[in-house]
């Protein structure tokens, strides 16, 4: 019998805390680069392929990344109606567009991530992922810091996407988060608009920051704070993304309409029974969302991630 010899494959290891991760056989590191704010890699690993990866955290793998963007922009969108002008913040790998794409009814999206060479990367090595996306003519890209961008733009739009790197200490999008920003989003929202945030980990050791987030949006004055989560595969976790509506919520939206919506949007993880499952709170949530006193992030206090 042949034994394989697993200690001659080298690993690429992401921590998710102090003392968890996870690690996938490195098959190979096709890209790296230190730019101005992250340092980016492109590899294939193990059985999860293509990926992207932002200072040794997986952002996307060709695998599954499905999961996690449908989630972030059909909720709101679907929730919305029909949303003519979206604004995605971050999103460099051009997933998120590709998906808001999808919608005919949007006239124009503008994406503002602050590092250009993400975008060039993604649009040379992540074509057969993102499909291409910055090349539809609706878009408008624009390099510049996400919260800069939000609080000198005099538009509004319909619905407005959060996609950035999770909120490090010392990282590019931690003020992105805070009390004060979620305020100046709110007022560049049509009067029925949401906005959509990628809100980290949820697991039952872990809600502090899925429950700060909710507690920040309230206090921004949103009419109605939603969550969704699901598992991400490739990322071996339960994903999180919070909604805040000035008009209805993602609870408001009929099975009857989702059907109709679902019948005219081409996708691979959300049907209407899925939209209803990943938007219900398991029972920790919701007890922890009314026990709880968490903080609120504020721009003198942000709260950081691993
Ligand atoms: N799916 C992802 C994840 O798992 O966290 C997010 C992917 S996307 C590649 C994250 C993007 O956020 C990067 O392209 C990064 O340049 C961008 N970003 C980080 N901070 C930002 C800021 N302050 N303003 C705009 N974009 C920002």
């Amino acid at each position: 019998m042949q034994i394989k010899d697993r200690s001659r494959y080298k690993f690429y290891f992401d921590w998710t805390d102090d003392s968890s991760g996870i690690f996938y056989s490195i098959k190979n590191i096709i890209f790296s680069k230190q730019t101005q704010y992250q340092y980016i890699e492109v590899a294939e690993l193990g059985n999860i392929g293509l990926c992207l990866i932002i200072d040794g955290k997986i952002q996307i793998s060709e695998v599954d990344e499905f999961i996690y963007h449908e989630v972030l922009v059909h909720i709101p969108l679907i929730t919305f109606g029909e949303p003519r002008n979206v604004l995605v913040i971050g999103g460099g790998d051009g997933c998120t567009i590709r998906e808001v794409f999808k919608y005919k009814t949007v006239k124009r999206c503008v994406m503002v991530d602050i590092d250009k060479d993400v975008v060039e990367i993604s649009k040379e090595y992540l074509a057969k992922i993102n499909r291409s996306s910055f090349f539809d003519p609706r878009l408008e890209l624009v390099i510049e810091d996400g919260r800069k961008f939000v609080e000198g733009t005099r538009e509004k739009f319909d619905v407005i996407i959060i996609d950035t790197v999770d909120p490090i200490e010392y990282g590019p999008s931690y003020m992105l988060f805070t009390k004060e920003f979620m305020e100046t989003v709110k007022s560049k929202l049509t009067d029925n608009g949401i906005v959509s945030i990628q809100s980290n980990i949820l697991s039952p050791g872990e809600t502090r920051f899925l429950v700060a987030m909710y507690k920040t949006l309230e206090k921004a004055g949103f009419n109605k704070v939603s969550s969704a989560s699901a598992c991400v595969n490739s990322f071996m976790l339960n994903w999180a993304f919070i909604f805040g509506s000035k008009g209805r919520a993602p609870e408001d939206v009929s099975y009857d309409e989702l059907k109709s919506k679902f019948s005219e949007i081409d996708t691979k993880f959300l049907t209407p029974d899925m939209f209803k499952a990943v938007i219900s709170k398991p029972k920790y949530l919701e007890d922890r969302l009314k026990s709880a006193d968490d903080q609120i992030i504020t721009d003198e206090k942000p709260l950081f991630v691993f």
